[in-house]
């Protein structure tokens, strides 16, 4: 496996690829298995990847960024995925927070947070899901509410399954003013720092092995300043989905990465291993279904490219649709490719040696975040093809 390269991808895209291969290859998944059995983050990685400008690729020039987009900032986040070694708050600080920032923060809060971003000195989360929301984005409560006196902001809400919160500088929080407290959501972002009062935060157990912990948070009126809302209070969706497709491209690429992680330690096993006369992959039954997942990767990752130049153009509606079956078809994908490699591998499928069976938990969370394959299904059903709601 050396890549998804070729069609559709210029040179500076494959020698980018090339050279964060490189980076994720000296550190590996053994790099990973450690930092997170150690309780601790890949701040090393993080580190070197900001040093050599991946984690800014996306981000404006003049703030210390690339100048790239997110075709390039996704580029990045696969390789290190396909190397084991993935990066996941690339898809909410740089991506989400760091794209909302760029498009449409101000002056002020552009240069207060995009070069360090850009560098990686400083993080952003994200949070927007609600214990009593979940996919439907249009129930959230969090509340901000105007002090007349001195114009500050006041938060009241309770997020869950916000990641990386304790890592982060701040988190940047969907929540909807006290005028379209009801109705369809109209949501405005705040920028909330981690150590605000009233700003709790409780890590959730998961059965998920990763770096990056899950929060439950609540909201007790967190005093914001006035200039703590990026972009307009009255913009409406249009602000939220400029850092939301971004997101759905990055997890697109999260995934790539990981089934190609994956199906590579399969088929290198697969070409090892003999019990007959032959190496198991010479195996029909075997050697098919790794060939299918390839392909479907492949296919996946051409979508995903699609939906990154989409975007990068300044196609927003259609880099909708493309992002969302791009995150679909590589969620897919890389739960195939996992699976497959975990049952190439036999018994060794499930040591700790090989390290592949907890890739099972993990290729998950492309399926059911940062929005699940049902609603991408709901939206292309409803969107595209035009069919009638259920809900
Ligand atoms: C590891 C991890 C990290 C996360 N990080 C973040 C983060 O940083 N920030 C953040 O804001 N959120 C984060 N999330 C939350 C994630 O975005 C949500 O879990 C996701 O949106 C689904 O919401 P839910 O879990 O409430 O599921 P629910 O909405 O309760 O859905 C449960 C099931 O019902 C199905 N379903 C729901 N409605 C319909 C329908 N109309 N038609 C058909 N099926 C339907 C869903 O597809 C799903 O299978 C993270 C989640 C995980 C697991």
């Amino acid at each position: 496996m050396t890549g998804m390269s070729t069609v559709l991808e210029s040179e500076e895209h494959t020698a980018l690829r090339t050279a964060v291969a490189a980076l994720g290859r000296r550190y590996g998944r053994d790099y990973l298995t450690r930092v997170v059995s150690e309780g601790a983050h890949p701040d090393e990685l993080w580190a070197d990847a900001a040093k050599l400008g991946y984690l800014g690729v996306n981000l404006p020039e003049e703030y210390g960024g690339g100048g790239g987009g997110i075709a390039e900032l996704s580029v990045v986040l696969e390789e290190l995925g396909a190397a084991g070694c993935p990066l996941l708050m690339m898809v909410v600080s740089p991506a989400i927070c760091g794209t909302v920032i760029a498009r449409f923060g101000t002056d002020e809060q552009k240069r207060a947070w995009l070069p360090g971003l850009a560098d990686g000195s400083r993080t952003m989360a994200f949070g927007i899901t609600e214990p009593d929301a979940g996919s439907n984005s249009h129930r959230i409560t969090t509340t901000a509410r105007k002090d007349p006196g001195t114009g500050d902001w006041l938060l009241t809400g309770r997020k869950v399954f916000i990641s990386g919160v304790d890592i982060a500088d701040a988190t940047l929080i969907v929540g909807r003013t006290e005028d379209a407290r009801t109705g369809s959501l109209k949501p405005c972002l705040f920028i909330v720092d981690r150590d605000a009062p009233g700003f709790q935060r409780r890590p959730i157990a998961m059965e998920l092995k990763a770096a990056e912990k899950q929060f439950e948070l609540v909201l007790d009126d967190v005093r914001l300043p006035a200039d703590a809302l990026v972009g307009d209070e009255d913009a409406g969706l249009l602000q939220l989905f400029a850092g939301l497709n971004p997101e759905r491209i990055m997890t697109a690429a999260f995934a790539l990465g990981m089934g190609r992680f994956a199906l590579a330690r399969a088929v290198e096993y697969a070409k090892d291993r003999t019990v007959w006369k032959a190496p198991i992959g010479a195996h029909q039954a075997i050697a098919h279904p790794l060939a299918q997942c390839h392909v479907d990767l492949e296919l996946a990752g051409l979508m995903t490219r699609k939906a990154a130049h989409l975007y990068d153009a300044g196609n927003d509606v259609a880099a909708g649709e493309a992002a969302n079956m791009a995150k679909l078809a590589a969620a897919d994908a890389c739960v195939k490719a996992v699976d497959q490699a975990v049952h190439t591998l036999g018994g060794n499928g499930l040591t700790a040696e090989f390290g592949l069976a907890s890739l099972i938990v993990a290729s998950r969370v492309a399926r059911i975040a940062p929005v699940s394959r049902e609603m991408i299904l709901n939206y292309v059903s409803h969107q595209t093809l035009g069919l009638p709601k259920s809900y």
